[in-house]
């Protein structure tokens, strides 16, 4: 399978001008490669105008999503409105979410099987923050965040998961989890599905790697950790860093 490269651009940029030449020059940059899959998530409402732009090897996904379809949810927006944008993946339950919009396992649960539901490929971010590490605690969170996404879901809804293991402590502070640190954490997580699921879908999904991902440490992730991607945020906002990310893992 191809390594799957995300960008996550957050509540950036503020401009529509700046979104088309960021998308644009990703566009250029990877026009000639092949062997990997490349996805965008940038604020919902630049979806419509970069999905006239998107081509074959560019797709795009939500950073978030609404588990109802429609009706009175003042300012929401659904997965099955996120699909009729052309996306194709949906990040739920990102640590940003948990920390300043009160995302809690239940309402990652609910995003989750919409997403499911809509035959999205959901991204789960979960990680443990600095104090639960330097506690010893990270596979105590990584289990509960597991158990209460995938609560009541059958394995076979649960074929296109795919989980991103993004460390708290490195998200946006530079300094990433070394990769055989992150390697050691993807098999706790295949272990833990196995228990909460069952053995072949632990084998099966893939898990990404997030936390001040760079074009110099993107390669080993994938080449030597043996991660199947890579969710990046800040380096995805210059467009060259981050063609040259997606770059190191071919
Ligand atoms: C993220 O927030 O998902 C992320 C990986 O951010 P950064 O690459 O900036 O650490």
């Amino acid at each position: 399978m191809k390594p799957l490269i995300v960008a996550n651009w957050k509540c950036n940029p503020t401009t529509i001008k700046e979104a088309k030449q960021l998308f644009d020059s990703v566009t250029e940059g990877i026009k000639d490669i092949n062997g990997v899959e490349v996805v965008i998530c940038p604020p919902f409402i630049y979806l419509p105008t970069l999905f006239n732009l998107s081509s074959e090897n560019l797709t795009l996904g939500g950073q978030n999503c609404f588990w109802e379809e429609k009706g009175a949810f003042t300012g929401k927006v659904s997965v099955v409105m996120l699909k009729d944008l052309g996306c194709e993946y949906v990040i739920v339950g990102h640590s940003e979410r948990r920390k300043y919009f009160g995302e809690t396992d239940e309402t990652v649960h609910k995003k989750l099987k919409a997403v499911l539901e809509a035959k999205l490929n959901p991204i789960l971010c979960i990680g443990e923050s600095q104090k639960e590490r330097n506690q010893g605690k990270t596979e105590t969170v990584l289990r509960k965040q597991l158990q209460g996404a995938l609560n009541h879901l059958t394995t076979k809804s649960l074929n296109h998961l795919i989980v991103a293991y993004e460390p708290i402590w490195a998200i946006g502070t530079g300094k990433p989890c070394d990769p055989e640190e992150a390697q050691k954490v993807s098999s706790l997580i295949r272990k833990i599905i196995s228990k909460v699921c069952n053995s072949s879908l632990s084998k099966s999904i893939r898990i990404l790697y997030g936390g001040s991902v760079n074009s110099k440490n993107a390669g080993p992730f994938v080449e030597k950790a043996g991660l199947q991607g890579l969710l990046v945020g800040r380096a995805s906002l210059d467009a060259k860093e981050f063609v040259k990310i997606i770059k190191a893992v071919i």
